[in-house]
């Protein structure tokens, strides 16, 4: 099962929260009603806290998503978790600009958000004084006041935190689209990834010196972080401009939507194909994995047409795609098989299989593959 359940929709990006959420409900109901001494209004006041504080991370997220939509970014869910948002993107705008512009509209968004609480919170005059103390102070109130300089000191630090120049953070990609407009985007982001790295280290140190050990935490979170993004550049790197067409399985069975399931059976039996595309007159009709065939079996029995147990909707792969892109699309659909077409009509089978022995071969002998 899935941890999350829905919210609500916004301009077709669906608004999820994970379930873990309610722990971060529950503790903040602890920490006003009863360490705070708030009592029940403490709690109920802490609630409110974190679901207005939510509030900014989904308008943070939503500023990514709105602006990575009108770059033509396919958004599909933004999920809240106890630590914060994260908006799924089918892919990253290629251009630079682009880049930087849907990177930097989440800070931006909490920054003008705490500016308009700042002007709210004229009429209540707290303004008047503004020093760390008094604004600590008013933090741990429960009043308007409380929650204002909360909200207000909270999106500051979200704008700050996010503008970290490491991966994951926003940061990371602001720094690595202002390197991409100088040199090329794997270069660029392995340099930004060795800085996030290089972060990390400082934030580390300074964490365990002084035992301040979230921001040990936070130093591990953001290694791991710039470390993921790199091998991703390195598998990128390896791959290369390398083809479909160059490590495609182009000796595949194909089966026609008219023969029985038991024809799948038999050609798993005697070979190692696992995935089968279906075709009718040379045209890609779908495609039959082992898993649709078993739950077919199960239902309707050896004699029916595979037609019935075939997917219809399956993406495919371009000959002249890159590998890496292809590789991607997999991964991201989670399929074990891509067919690969070129005009309707289809010329191999695309593996993962197909994409390790590339890496394979191309990191040992890069002369063994045809261009
Ligand atoms: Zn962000």
């Amino acid at each position: 099962m899935s941890w999350s359940i829905k919210l609500f929709r916004i301009k077709g990006i669906e608004i999820k929260v994970h379930l873990t959420f309610v722990l971060i409900l529950i503790w903040a109901a602890g920490r006003w009603g009863v360490t705070m001494k708030g009592g029940t209004t403490g709690a109920l006041y802490g609630i409110l806290v974190i679901l207005l504080l939510f509030v900014c991370v989904t308008i943070h997220e939503l500023a990514h998503s709105l602006t990575a939509m009108r770059f033509g970014v396919k958004v599909r869910n933004i999920t809240l978790l106890p630590i914060g948002g994260i908006s799924q993107m089918e892919e990253m705008p290629k251009k630079p600009s682009e880049e930087l512009r849907m990177s930097l509209a989440g800070p931006l968004s909490n920054f003008l958000i705490a500016a308009f609480l700042l002007l709210l919170s004229i009429p209540l005059k707290f303004q008047a004084e503004v020093s760390a103390t008094r604004v600590s102070q008013l933090m741990g109130s429960v009043s308007w006041e409380g929650l204002l300089a909360y909200l207000i000191t909270a999106n500051i630090m979200l704008g700050l935190f996010n503008l970290l120049p490491a991966f994951p953070m926003d940061g990371g990609r602001v720094l690595r689209s202002l390197l991409a407009m100088r040199m090329d985007h794997a270069k660029a982001t392995a340099t930004a990834a060795a800085a996030g790295q290089g972060l990390a280290w400082v934030m580390g140190l300074i964490g365990v010196l002084s035992g301040a050990w979230t921001l040990v935490i936070i130093a591990i979170f953001i290694y791991l972080g710039a470390s993921q993004e790199g091998r991703m550049v390195e598998v990128k790197n390896v791959l290369g401009e390398l083809r479909v067409r160059q490590a495609m399985t182009t000796e595949c069975q194909g089966l026609s939507p008219d023969q029985p399931l038991s024809a799948a059976v038999d050609l798993i039996l005697h070979g190692f194909q696992t995935v089968f595309p279906v075709l009718d007159e040379g045209r890609l009709a779908g495609v039959l994995t082992e898993a649709d065939l078993v739950s077919a079996l199960k239902e309707y029995g050896p004699e029916v047409a595979i037609k019935m147990a075939m997917r219809t909707e399956v993406p495919t792969a371009d000959p002249d795609g890159t590998l890496f892109e292809a590789q991607r699309l997999m991964s991201e659909k989670r399929l074990n098989a891509l067919p690969v077409v070129r005009e309707g009509k289809l010329v191999g089978l695309l593996t993962p299989q197909d994409v390790s022995e590339a890496y394979l071969f191309l990191s040992l002998k890069p002369e063994l593959l045809a261009k």
